[in-house]
């Protein structure tokens, strides 16, 4: 079967950069800033008003522009010197992989998520978890790593969020028309889409396929808003996490058995199957059921797809992970047990877990039953998670669970704020970026002088401020904002006082309101006319979470307080773009998650690489991050039985370290140029311990060595 890319053809470029669609049309350009700026410089506004859609913005961009940029020679050399480099880029001839992996090439590794976080134009994300796996096909390219992405395009996308003059959460959805966006549409030879079909009760639902170009890497999406299929079954796909259980279940059928049938129409035949999450388990029940129809027992079967799956938990409280009632699975599988030569009960037992509420059918049981290997995401939660399943091997202490940990990282590239990867370039040798996860390469950042450092910082903190007034501004001058609105949205930041940025997504574990639960001692910390102090605020609540909006509406009110005095913020629809402003402007990262219940979390990563001291719970990836110097620690490393008395200790510790260290040390140890050495010192600290550690690079390196090379020597 062969599949065509169709480009819009409507474009009418000047001959000589006729390739800017092309370039649009790989999302290399997000994480290369010479290639976005290569398209947003023709138009900064309509680049921003956008949100950096480069499609988008190459059909509305003013001709004249064009043309202008066709003649003008300073731009005609930017232009070939991206060009060359996306082409060396592309023909990948010396890669990681290459050189430190040659076992490897040959393979070929399918990742299913349920959600890919790739870039703010493309809202096909929820949190965390579609960030990581956007991060993880990007460096899978730098590597040139043989991977292929498997998952969902949502035509409503995840919603846009808007607060209520009482900070209520609203939700509004998008409806995208993705030829306006830089997704390509997979075609038949005969100019059909290319479709891929599965059985759902009574009927057949098909789903036509997109194509994402991550650099070097397909991701491949699924949507079933097609005419062949009913109106309900064209909504299956239009948005993240539905809390309606038929609808969640179709789309995980669709996912797991349609997503291996779209890889063997493609051709891609891959040697591992990596699971990210318990969402795409039902592929092993695909894989299975086609050696099954050529002739093997189910255990034959089940014993050889085992050798090559791999499979990635990320939730380490009970009640979230993904499960379903068993009359769901009797009513979606009537026949399919006998299909495998199961009973009904062997068939159950495959996901089979005992609730207090009674049973389920877990998917994450299914793919720990069904790989070969599974891991959690910090060292922290690869002990949790070995506690969790123990229930799988009965016989095994804790300790023995074979369930491993490759702590999550970020892509470097897309994280970094463009001034420091200057600086690096200047400071740990041009071709740093190769080299990253070594850790003695980073000792160089002692050779940075502080107020470089000091300038760039100050830089990003006043491009997030101007973000907030500016969308203030506009949002005032639609004339439905109030003035207190206006405050909440961050006019009256400063851009010379201790920042602290608390962004995620507003789930009740998270605890963003620890900071104010004692109001009056946080009033007085942040108003010291010689030490202010800022709080920004950023995050949505899922439509359904009562509770975590009513987080966000407590924090509302309190940036509309006239005494907090502008100093507490909420800046709304956070997105990737508000991340990468806000981990790289503030001064201070603060995450307040109830332990043990955070996984890895990496936005504290994104904070570290740039600069900006993490202030976080020992939860997660920061047990592991936080090494003494390289920023504070909230609270101790205890889990409580009595969740009031944890927050109020924690609640203690934040205000402590604030009013004794965190502040003091920010304001109170400044030299003649006004630079504070001792806190530059830390953010030295913390980029040298924390760079090298926690990027997708040392991710990945790991999940070659650890997953995907025994996977594919098994085969
Ligand atoms: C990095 C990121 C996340 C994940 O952050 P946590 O550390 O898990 O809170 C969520 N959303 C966005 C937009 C991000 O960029």
């Amino acid at each position: 079967m062969t599949y065509k890319k169709v480009f819009p053809n409507h474009y009418d470029f000047p001959e000589r950069i006729n390739r800017l669609g092309e370039l649009a049309y790989n999302l290399w350009w997000a994480w290369n800033p010479s290639a976005s700026r290569l398209i947003s410089e023709l138009d900064r506004p309509l680049w921003d008003a956008l949100n950096h859609n480069p499609i988008a913005f190459l059909h509305k961009v003013d001709h004249e522009i064009l043309e202008r940029a066709a003649q003008d020679s300073y731009y005609l050399d930017e232009y070939d010197l991206v060009m060359q480099k996306f082409d060396e880029y592309m023909k990948a001839e010396d890669t990681w992989c290459k050189r430190e992996c040659p076992a490897s090439v040959d393979g070929k590794v399918a990742y299913f998520s349920f959600e890919f976080g790739l870039h703010e134009s493309m809202p096909f994300y929820a949190g965390g978890l579609g960030i990581l796996s956007g991060d993880h096909l990007k460096e899978a390219s730098d590597m040139g790593l043989p991977l292929v992405g498997v998952g969902f395009i949502y035509h409503q996308g995840y919603f846009v969020q808007k607060l209520t003059e009482d900070g209520w959460q609203e939700t509004s959805y998008y409806h995208f028309d993705f030829e306006e966006m830089p997704i390509i549409a997979l075609e038949e030879e005969n100019g059909t889409p290319l479709m891929i079909s599965v059985e759902l009760p009574e009927r057949e639902v098909f789903a036509r396929v997109w194509m994402i170009q991550v650099g070097r890497v397909p991701l491949y999406l699924l949507d079933s808003n097609v005419q062949n299929n009913s109106t309900h079954d064209r909504q299956m796909t239009a948005r993240l996490y539905s809390n309606d259980l038929e609808t969640r279940i179709s789309q995980e059928i669709l996912l797991g058995f349609g997503g291996v049938r779209l890889l063997e129409k493609l051709g891609e035949d891959p040697t591992v199957w990596h699971m990210n999450e318990g969402h795409s388990a039902f592929l092993t029940m695909e894989r299975v059921s086609q050696l099954v129809k050529q002739g093997m027992t189910f255990d034959e079967a089940a014993a050889q797809v085992k050798k090559t799956n791999v499979f990635t938990t990320h939730t380490p409280v009970p009640a979230g992970n993904d499960q379903f009632p068993l009359w769901l699975i009797d009513k979606y599988f009537p026949s399919t047990w006998k299909e495998l030569g199961l009973t009904r009960d062997q068939f159950i037992d495959l996901g089979k877990q005992t609730q207090s509420w009674g049973e389920t059918f877990s998917m994450p049981v299914l793919a720990i039953k069904l790989s070969e290997k599974t891991n959690g995401v910090s060292e922290l939660h690869g002990q949790v998670a070995r506690e969790m399943w123990n229930f799988l091997w009965p016989e095994r202490k804790v300790e023995d669970v074979p369930i491993s940990h490759i702590t999550n990282g970020i892509h470097v590239n897309s994280w970094l704020a463009r001034r420091m990867r200057l600086m690096f370039d200047r400071y740990l040798g041009a071709n740093w970026y190769d080299h990253m996860d070594d850790e003695e390469l980073w000792q160089r950042v002692n050779l940075i002088p502080d107020i470089e450092i000091w300038d760039i910082r100050r830089h990003t903190k006043r491009k997030l401020i101007n973000y907030a007034i500016e969308t203030a501004r506009m949002n005032w001058s639609s004339e439905k904002h109030q003035p207190s609105q206006v405050i909440a949205e961050g006019v009256l930041l400063d851009q010379y006082s201790l920042t602290i940025g608390f962004a995620r997504r507003f789930a009740t574990y998270k605890r963003a309101n620890l900071v104010l639960s004692d109001y009056e001692r946080l009033l007085k910390i942040i108003t010291r006319e010689d030490m202010p102090v800022q709080l920004i605020f950023a995050g949505k609540a899922h439509p359904a979470d009562e509770p975590g909006k009513l987080l966000i509406q407590q924090v509302y009110r309190a940036a509309k307080d006239p005494r907090s005095q502008g100093r507490i913020v909420f800046l709304e629809n956070y997105d990737l773009n508000i991340a990468r402003l806000m981990v790289q402007g503030v001064d201070v990262w603060m995450n307040t998650p109830r332990r043990p219940n955070e996984a890895s979390g990496t936005s504290g990563m994104k904070a570290a690489l740039n600069g900006t001291l993490n202030f976080s719970v020992l939860d997660g990836w920061w047990c592991e991050g936080y090494n003494g110097n390289n920023g504070w620690v909230v609270g101790s490393e205890k889990d409580y039985d009595d969740p009031t008395l944890q927050d109020k200790k924690d609640a203690e510790s934040i205000y402590q370290i604030l009013e004794n260290e965190l502040v003091p040390l920010y304001y109170q140890t400044r030299t003649a140029g006004d630079i504070s050495e001792q806190w530059i010192s830390k953010v030295k600290e913390s980029i040298r311990s924390c760079a090298p550690q926690f990027s997708t690079r040392r991710m990945l390196r790991q999940y070659m060595n650890e997953m995907y090379l025994p996977a594919m020597q098994n085969k």
